[in-house]
């Protein structure tokens, strides 16, 4: 028998690879086009940065070094309200979304200096404007009583806002599942094969073939893409997040740093290290981390922690994301970022359109998302 012929039953006009943020926001958006879309995911033991985030829909500063990203964020943050009500409405599931804008609190003199002029020179690369202030003490006080003492003020954004990013996976698979979409938990896809215009997918569970393949894999990205002639230039980047337990409301906006969820615990973090694959947890660190939330917020001090983690970030070179379709076998997308929270909107609106149509806005600039860019 040909290895074509051993192909399994399960075909799907659009496959994608990762069950995570980034894979089944474009899948939602690429199923509710019409198309029949499959998402395979390794399942627990992979790296799964979805569910080990800080939950942030954050604006200020990104893009600093790209103004298409800086802008793509401003437009996924847009799309936000819209995707949240649409999923509330269809899943039922409150996903906690507030987009009321958000604090980037600095603890020195220098360190805001240094912000302000990152923000000046976002500004500067904008003629469309690039929306920020600055916040100096008496105005950060009014924002945030329980400001700390010592705290010289802050930068703020007001399309910034945050998220219940476990919720919002679970709505995302619920409302992707009810429209047809299908979730398979495959194991590790290890091999890919283009063959006769499709691709073939193998996994110790089976073979699958598609159409149209999306990479979506985050971290696994990087052994995929070389299957598909792509390069996926991504590492993986450390953050360590610290809970602490329900308090009185207190916080009415998200900070870089520190947010108060929905149900009152306050979710401290998150260090930025280069550790490789250890996705574990260090005291150093969540010392760190607890110390620069207290300073932010004398009365954390008292508060107890309940839980940390560690997970890691799937970094580019620049930081910045990689949306590419494979030159040499068109109809292989690679869609990989560091701020898939953020981002999911986006994903789930334009970016799917352009997989599901191959056609893309303008307006997004994808040429400047071209991975190849880090072979220059
Ligand atoms: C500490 C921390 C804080 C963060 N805070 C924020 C924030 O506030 N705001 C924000 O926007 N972003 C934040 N992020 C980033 C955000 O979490 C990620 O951008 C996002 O989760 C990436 O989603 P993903 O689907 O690409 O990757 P993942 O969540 O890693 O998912 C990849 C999926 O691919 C699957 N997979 C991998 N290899 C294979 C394979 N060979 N076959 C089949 N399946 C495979 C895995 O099972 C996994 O489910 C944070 C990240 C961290 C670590």
């Amino acid at each position: 028998m040909s290895e074509s012929l051993r192909v399994n039953r399960d075909s799907s006009e659009v496959a994608v690879i990762g069950g995570g943020l980034v894979g089944l926001a474009v899948a939602l958006g690429i199923q509710q086009q019409g198309q029949q879309v499959t998402v395979y995911d390794e399942g627990d033991i992979a790296f799964r940065a979805s569910r080990g985030n800080f939950g942030l829909v954050w604006v200020q500063g990104k893009g600093d070094n790209m103004p298409a990203y800086a802008r793509l964020s401003r437009r996924s943050s847009h799309l936000w309200g819209e995707m949240a009500q649409q999923l509330e409405q269809h899943t039922g599931i409150d996903i906690q979304l507030q987009q009321r804008g958000g604090v980037f609190v600095c603890l020195t003199e220098t360190e805001l200096e240094q912000r302000i002029q990152m923000l000046n020179g976002m500004a500067a690369n904008h003629p469309e404007g690039y929306p920020f202030e600055v916040l100096d003490r008496q105005q950060l006080k009014e924002l945030m009583p329980d400001i700390g003492p010592t705290i010289p003020g802050a930068t703020w954004g007001p399309e910034d806002g945050h998220v219940n990013p476990l919720y919002l996976l679970r709505a995302l698979v619920q409302r992707f599942e009810a429209l047809g979409g299908k979730l398979v938990n495959a194991g590790p896809i290890t091999k890919i094969k283009p063959e006769n215009g499709q691709f073939v997918l193998q996994s110790a569970s089976g073979r699958y073939s598609c159409n149209k393949l999306v990479l979506a894999a985050g971290l696994g990205n990087k052994a995929l893409a070389p299957m598909v002639g792509m390069d996926a230039h991504v590492f993986p980047n450390r953050g360590q997040v610290l809970i602490a337990e329900r308090v009185k409301h207190f916080l009415d906006y998200p900070t870089g740093h520190v947010r108060q969820t929905a149900e009152g615990t306050v979710q401290c973090g998150d260090s930025k290290e280069d550790v490789g694959f250890d996705s574990g947890t260090s005291t150093d660190v969540l010392a760190q981390i607890a110390n620069r939330a207290i300073t932010m917020y004398p009365l954390l001090k008292d508060v107890r922690l309940i839980r940390s983690w560690g997970a890691l970030r799937i970094m580019t070179p620049d930081g910045n994301p990689i949306y590419q379709q494979s030159e040499q076998y068109p109809g292989a997308y690679l869609v990989t970022c560091h701020s898939g929270v953020t981002l999911a909107a986006a994903h789930a609106g334009p970016i799917a359109d352009w997989i599901a149509t191959g056609q893309a806005d303008p307006e997004l600039e994808l040429e400047k998302f071209d991975g190849r860019r880090f072979e220059l």
